[in-house]
């Protein structure tokens, strides 16, 4: 976990120091018996697929497909983990349903768009991420500016006592559009829907900024972030 270091005290019971490494405002510890570390996941392309036979290119990181899901083999698609563009469940369902479309119709609106895919962790504190990370705008070349704000600044947050973390908007400079909405804290998964939105329809600071949210839920972070940045 990067920005994260594990200490673990010992044997048995003894307790299991997680500490913030960047800004390292507080430390937290949790007792735990064991400790399940399950981080990356890779595409299983096995000889058992056959894939040499049928001519279909893979690599470690999967089978190759283009933003439609083709293979190099015109009528062959591969969906899913197996061709590791995103490797969630409704990914797999949204690619699922644009080679539905492009074999029983012969369309599909539009390609399959990875960045937009909203990624969440079901972990206290809960994680979400949709769109570009500062790094992958840079390493794309595009100028980013990133604007934060504390989750501790909404009543949400505060009534539910859990008053940690933040979220943050990766904003590309010139057109104000905001390519990436990441949080951890309460209620980020269900934040990643309208980060969903936001990314997938190329919202700027200011169309968030004057979006409403109802009171009090933790939504009014993103009109506020927003408010505050334009
Ligand atoms: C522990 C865990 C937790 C996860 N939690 C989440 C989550 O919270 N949210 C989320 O969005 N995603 C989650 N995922 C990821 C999600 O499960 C996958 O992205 C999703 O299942 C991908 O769908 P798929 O159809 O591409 O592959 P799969 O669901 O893996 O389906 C592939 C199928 O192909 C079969 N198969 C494999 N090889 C062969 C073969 N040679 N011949 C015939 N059949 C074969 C397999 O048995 C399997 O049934 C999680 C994954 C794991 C492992």
């Amino acid at each position: 976990m990067r920005g994260f270091k594990c200490v673990v005290g010992g044997r048995g019971l003894e307790p299991l120091n997680l500490s913030h490494v960047k800004g390292a405002a507080r430390h937290f510890t949790w007792r735990a018996e064991q400790v399940v570390q399950a981080l990356g996941r890779v595409p299983h392309v096995s000889a058992s697929l056959g894939l040499e036979r049928a001519g279909i290119a893979y690599s470690a990181g999967g089978i190759v497909a283009d933003d439609w899901c083709r293979t190099n083999i015109g009528h062959i698609y591969a969906v899913g983990d197996v061709n590791g563009k995103s490797m969630l469940l409704h990914a797999a369902e949204r690619q699922n349903r644009l080679v539905t479309d492009l074999i029983l119709r012969g369309y599909t609106p539009e390609p399959f768009r990875a960045t937009e895919m909203p990624m969440t962790v079901f972990t206290r504190p809960a994680l979400m991420s949709v769109g570009l990370s500062t790094e992958a705008a840079q390493a794309q070349g595009i100028k980013v500016s990133e604007e934060r704000r504390q989750m501790r600044w909404e009543d949400r947050a505060l009534i539910m006592g859990e008053p940690e973390g933040l979220v943050k908007f990766v904003v590309a400079k010139g057109t104000g559009r905001v390519i990436g909405v990441h949080a951890v804290g309460i209620d980020a998964v269900s934040l990643s829907t309208v980060g969903h939105l936001i990314v997938r329809y190329g919202l700027t600071l200011q169309d968030v900024s004057l979006m409403t949210f109802p009171h009090p839920t933790q939504f009014e972070i993103l009109n506020t972030l927003a408010w505050n940045s334009v």
